[in-house]
C-alpha cells in the first residue's frame, strides 16, 4: 500500500516535469530548475557576520542569456558586474546596523569568473541548454545586527524583470522563508 503511494507521487513528479516548458528551465547548482522572473536570496546571520547570497537567471539581470556577441552585450555584462559589486543591489540594511562589506563574489558573468573552479561540479557555468545563473555572494561584518528589525530587499527595484524573490533567513534564533513580490520589499526579522 505504501509502495503504491510512493509510485503515485513519483509519477506525478514526472508528469509535472513533462508539462513545464523546457525553454524556461535549466539546472541550477542546487539541481532545481531556473525559471525566468524568479530569484533567490539567502541571508545567514552569525554573531556579527552576515552572508548574503543572491541567485538569479542572467536573463533577468542582463536581458539576455547567450554568450556576449558584441560590444553592447559585453558592456551590459560589465555594467551588471559593477552594479552587483555592492550588496545594496540586492539588500538595503539600515545604517544603524553598522555593516561593512568584507567581500563580494560574482559568478556566472563569463570569463572573469574563478578560472580555478572550472572543474567544480557546483560551478554555475553556462549549461548546454543555454541558461545561466548569476550568483552574487556578499560577506559583511555588522556591529549592531541585533538591532535590525527590517531589511529592505532591493532586488525587485534594481532588477524590474524579477517578479518574485524567495528569501530564506537563517540566524541564531530564526529560520524562515518568505516570498516577496511587487511593492512588498520589506523583510521583517523580528
Ligand atoms: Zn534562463
Amino acid at each position: 500500500m505504501t509502495d503504491e503511494g510512493a509510485i503515485g507521487v513519483a509519477g506525478l513528479c514526472l508528469a509535472l516535469t513533462a508539462i513545464l516548458p523546457a525553454a524556461a528551465l535549466a539546472e541550477t547548482p542546487q539541481g532545481q530548475p531556473h525559471v525566468h522572473g524568479k530569484a533567490n536570496l539567502s541571508l545567514v546571520i552569525e554573531e556579527t557576520a552576515l552572508t548574503i547570497e543572491f541567485t538569479a537567471p542572467l536573463h533577468d539581470l542582463a536581458g539576455f542569456e547567450h554568450e556576449p556577441k558584441d560590444a553592447a552585450d559585453r558592456k551590459a555584462l560589465a555594467q551588471l558586474r559593477e552594479k552587483l559589486k555592492t550588496p545594496q543591489a540586492v539588500v538595503n540594511l539600515p545604517a544603524s546596523a553598522g555593516c561593512g562589506t568584507r567581500s563580494a563574489t560574482i559568478e556566472g558573468l563569463g570569463s572573469n569568473d574563478h578560472p580555478h573552479d572550472r572543474d567544480d561540479d557546483d560551478h554555475p557555468e553556462r549549461e548546454d541548454h543555454g541558461h545561466t545563473d548569476v550568483i552574487a555572494t556578499y560577506a559583511l561584518t555588522c556591529s549592531a545586527l541585533k538591532s535590525v528589525s527590517t531589511v529592505d530587499v532591493t532586488v525587485l527595484t534594481t532588477f524590474p524583470t524579477i517578479i518574485s524573490v524567495e528569501v530564506t533567513v537563517l540566524g541564531p534564533s530564526m529560520q524562515f522563508a518568505r516570498k516577496l513580490t511587487g511593492a512588498n520589499t520589506l523583510l521583517r526579522l523580528r
